[in-house]
């Protein structure tokens, strides 16, 4: 990556949750001061926001949190507390999971777009990701990019229109995990990171977790193949 971002600072959508944790260190490493913002917007998981204060304290980055509950009133998912099973069909898209927000992430990328600008950063980065496609529409490049243009279709800051990074877009879950490690947080993100979309706090091999929800069968899988891959010494092991 281009060094001259040195000098330039960064904010990065934190979550408490293995991405955004991995987001945070990778953005130490590459911008000049990286702020973080993390939203609380009803979800089952709301524990994840004192994570990510934990995480943001621990790592020395100053957090931004934001209320934006509104939207459980307005869009169908089942990841809201008090909802049903987050494993079936969302209502309006069968082929999309129940735990689907529409539109959150053209939100969250609004709001810190906007952060961005009162604290004089212009670069964004949030740890969405295609490869392992989970039917998310707006973890796609494709959304990304399109939210890119739109932010700075609709405010023509010139010099200052935002930059979003997205450094796991087109990484495995295993490939985290070695970047992680290469960052220096693997201990971090195992042992303090929360992904489970049940909010579950049990502590397993591949980090907290149910082990049973698709975000935790994804880390399990992501996990098991990292320790072959790079610690059982077949290809690049230690
Ligand atoms: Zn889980």
């Amino acid at each position: 990556m281009d060094t001259s971002y040195k000098t330039e600072d960064a904010v990065v959508l934190a979550s408490g949750g293995q991405d955004s944790t991995t987001c945070l260190a990778w953005a130490k490493k590459h911008f000049n001061k990286v702020y973080a913002i993390s939203f609380f917007y009803g979800q089952k998981h709301s524990v994840e926001n004192d994570i990510a204060k934990e995480i943001c304290e621990s790592m020395d980055i100053p957090l931004k949190t934001v209320d934006i509950s509104f939207i459980k009133d307005i869009v169908v998912s089942n990841l809201f507390d008090g909802t049903d099973d987050v494993n079936c069909g969302h209502s309006q898209n069968k082929d999309v999971p129940a735990s689907f927000v529409p539109y959150r992430n053209l939100l969250f990328l609004t709001v810190a777009a906007g952060w961005a600008g009162t604290v004089g950063a212009k670069h964004l980065v949030t740890g969405v990701c295609e490869t392992d496609y989970s039917g998310y529409a707006d973890c796609r490049d494709v959304f990304v990019k399109s939210a890119q243009v739109a932010l700075n279709m609709a405010t023509d800051f010139k010099d200052k229109n935002v930059v979003i990074h997205t450094p796991l877009m087109w990484l495995t879950k295993s490939e985290e995990f070695r970047m992680a490690e290469e960052l220096g947080i693997l201990d971090l993100i195992l042992k303090r990171t929360l992904t489970c979309y049940n909010g579950v706090q049990t502590m397993n091999d591949f980090g907290m977790g149910c082990g049973e929800c698709p975000s935790c069968m994804l880390r399990k899988r992501g996990y098991e193949e990292f320790m072959k891959k790079y610690h059982n010494g077949d290809c690049n092991g230690k």
